[in-house]
């Protein structure tokens, strides 16, 4: 279990927190609070355009945090909300420093050093293009689900629609197989019902 407690990989110098997916700057250094190796977070006491979304509790199964318990905080900007990190709600004594704080994921930031006019570097294991990737499946997803309700709701519909043509269908054939029985009853009472011949018959009569 490794902590590094107040440790800042880049002393003496400020750094600005950026969700990795849209750029929106979520905090900065001069809220360092600590960051941990083996969790791969860096925890800050104040952070900004962040928000908990969803307020249920979790509780961590496994690793160094195994049993903390947390919730989920994601970026702020509307056509964004990626998952950036958790914000513990009970620790362990070994992640005391973790509580109460905003733990971003060193995977959901980049991070700009203040002064150095150098492209935003990118302290996980991914590359941004990978995470920007993963955004484009998630709205994907997001929108296949999206079509396939709308499909759905088609193909009721149709089966619905098929269902009443079935059923009056049905009203039809019965009718007709009366009618039909009907008939063939008086043909074989031995009247012959054909249109000429029922003329015929009834000229006759007359
Ligand atoms: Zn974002």
């Amino acid at each position: 279990m490794t902590q590094q407690q107040q440790e800042d990989p880049y002393e003496g110098k400020v750094l600005v927190f950026q969700c990795r997916a849209c750029f929106n700057i979520v905090g900065d250094s001069t809220f360092w609070v600590t960051s941990h190796r083996d969790l791969r977070t860096i925890s800050l006491s104040r952070a900004t355009q962040v928000e908990i979304i969803e307020q249920a509790i979790e509780t961590s199964k496994a690793g160094v945090d195994e049993g903390c318990t947390y919730r989920i905080f994601r970026c702020a900007y509307d056509a964004c909300h990626i998952l950036l990190g958790r914000k513990y709600i009970t620790t362990t004594a070994s992640l005391d420093l973790m509580r109460d704080v905003w733990s971003f994921s060193a995977d959901a930031v980049v991070t700009y050093i203040v002064g150095s006019a150098e492209t935003p570097i990118s302290e996980g294991l991914d590359c941004q293009a990978q995470i920007r990737r993963l955004y484009d499946v998630q709205m994907m997803v997001l929108q296949t689900k999206a079509d396939t309700t709308e499909e759905i709701q088609r193909i009721d519909e149709e089966v619905q629609q098929i269902g009443r043509r079935l059923v009056s269908l049905e009203g039809l054939m019965k009718k007709y197989l009366q009618k039909e029985g009907a008939r063939s009853e008086i043909q074989n009472n031995g009247v012959n019902h054909s249109e000429g011949q029922r003329h015929a018959w009834k000229a006759i009569q007359e």
